[in-house]
């Protein structure tokens, strides 16, 4: 059978660009010929050290062992994030991963605690969720039953270092130089090659802009589009840095909001990374970078870092033969870390409709109409975050909170208010247990639920309850702490 793309360049070397030269090399070995071009003058974004589950999978499907990856980036698990003053100042609530009590038809175990909660029942609903008590407590073992749902925390640089030792393994080349120039077919407009500042040329059949919020060949060769969603998620600017870290680590991620913005705070088996995101229209760069200073767990390790981005997505993320993957198709801001999911999602889907015979126009409608849904559903569980406040406190906090929303959050909002119905959509990589954390924890309450919760008693809705709860406090209390885990697991002193 014919092969038209067999030549594969990848502009660009930061996690987006490593991630697709690991798993083209590792998926489809001889059937191409790989060059990823870097540019250490450039350089990468250098944060994005928090992930989300799906990154397991990434790795399963890639053969990427994890112990070796967690010791190679100084990696550590993450179970949760820590939402503190967001519904309201003083507010601290916990969105875990995992899930809370047991599956259930009705679509949502938490319509049983609605109920008992409705018949006076005080036990909190994250005591029902393991992986919660467990990132409360700083605890983590790798588990059977149950088997928790969990992510990542890594060294960003470390972990391209890592996956490029990976992809030149399986034979991926690599090239240092800056691209100055791109070259199109003059009848179709396909791109033909890059031209580097030495004069090198490299050709190719299919190219993956990797090259960060520039997009050099999907946006200003190809000239795709983006959609500004800025009226929405108003952050438009981090400062970030490291500091030193030592003792007990936990097993998650902080995310602090402050007067225009929040601080994540991430830790590492040796350092913590440390950021504000901000909306430059409410704050300055000089107060935003003191916010951050006057907020430090430990001296600093290496000094601030001043990012600008504008959030959205690309219109088109795979134009002609180009395919953009990571901060060149789009970015929805840090909080919940979701960029690096979209990149291996991106690349999975990638794989799958891989264009062997050439870029088919339907393979090219399929990959973007996907794309579109999985970014627009991912945007508005982070909007959700912003309208679902309280804090009337600054004109940022009041601005989001009287932002108009997309009918599509709206709708779901109201769902949830009137009935206590939740659902995940087709592209949606939040769970209803996500969706309920985040509206619980923000203080948006359901008026009803489902009554089929009305046949038990109160007494067997309590104990069952109640039985839960202690179930899973005893279990955790036996599981080492994280440190102890990551001590012996990547062998670090
Ligand atoms: P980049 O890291 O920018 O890499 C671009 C590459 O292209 C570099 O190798 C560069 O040298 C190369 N390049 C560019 N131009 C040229 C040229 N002309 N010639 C040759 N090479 C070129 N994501 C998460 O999942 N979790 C997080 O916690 C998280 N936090 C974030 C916090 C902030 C403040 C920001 C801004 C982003 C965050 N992200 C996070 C996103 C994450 O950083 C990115 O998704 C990730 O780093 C991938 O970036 P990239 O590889 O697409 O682009």
């Amino acid at each position: 059978m014919s092969q038209k793309i067999k030549k594969v360049v990848i502009a660009g070397g930061g996690t987006s660009g490593w991630c697709t030269a690991v798993a083209l090399s590792r998926q489809f070995g001889t059937l191409l010929d790989i060059t990823l071009i870097e540019s250490a003058e450039i350089g990468t974004v250098g944060v994005g050290e928090a992930t989300f589950p799906t990154i397991n999978s990434f790795h399963k499907i890639n053969g990427i062992d994890e112990q070796e990856f967690l010791t190679a980036t100084r990696g550590t698990i993450k179970l949760a994030i820590s939402f503190e003053n967001w519904g309201r100042k003083g507010d601290k609530y916990i969105h875990p991963f995992g899930s809370v009590g047991k599956p259930s038809w009705i679509g949502g175990f938490y319509h049983y605690w609605l109920a008992a909660k409705a018949r006076g029942y005080e036990g909190e609903l994250e005591d029902l969720c393991f992986e919660r008590q467990a990132a409360k407590a700083h605890k983590f073992a790798l588990m059977e039953n149950p088997r928790l749902n969990y992510a990542y925390h890594f060294d960003a640089s470390l972990y391209a270092k890592f996956l490029r030792k990976l992809s030149e393994e399986k034979g991926v080349k690599r090239l240092d130089g800056k691209i100055v120039e791109v070259k199109q077919h003059p009848d179709t407009g396909f791109i033909k090659s890059v031209v580097l500042e030495s004069g090198v040329s490299i050709e190719g059949d299919l190219f993956i802009d990797c090259t960060g919020f520039r997009g050099l060949l999907i946006e200003q060769t190809l000239k795709a589009g983006y959609e500004n969603w800025g009226h929405w998620l108003r952050n438009d600017s981090a400062v970030a840095l490291q500091t030193e870290f030592s003792g007990d680590i936990p097993p998650y991620t902080r995310a602090i909001a402050h007067d225009a913005g929040w601080q994540w705070k991430i830790p590492l088996q040796h350092r913590q990374g440390t950021g504000h995101v901000y909306s430059s229209a409410y704050i300055s760069d000089e107060d935003a970078r003191n916010t951050l200073l006057n907020n430090l767990d430990g001296d600093i390790r290496v000094e601030l870092r001043l990012l600008k981005f504008n959030t959205g997505r690309r219109k088109q993320a795979w134009v002609k033969n180009c395919v953009a993957v990571g901060l060149a198709g789009g970015f929805i801001e840090p909080l919940e870390s979701t960029s690096i999911h979209l990149i291996q999602m991106g690349i999975t889907r990638l794989l799958q409709l891989f264009p062997f015979e050439g870029c088919n126009e339907h393979l090219i409608r399929r990959y973007n109409e996907q794309s579109r849904a999985e970014y627009e559903e991912t945007r508005d569980f982070i909007i959700l975050h912003y309208k679902a406040t309280e804090r009337d406190d600054t004109p940022y906090w009041r601005d989001c909170r009287d932002m108009v929303i997309p009918d599509s959050l709206a709708g779901r909002i109201e769902l949830f208010k009137e009935t206590g119905h939740l659902y995940q959509g087709p592209n949606d990589i939040f769970s209803v247990d996500s969706w309920l954390q985040v509206l619980m924890g923000q203080r948006i309450e359901p008026r009803s639920y489902h009554h089929a919760p009305h046949v038990i008693s109160d007494e067997e809705i309590r104990a069952g309850l109640d039985s839960m709860r202690s179930k899973i406090a005893e279990a955790v209390e036996k599981v080492p702490s994280h440190t102890d885990f990551l001590k012996s697991y990547c062998a670090i002193s």
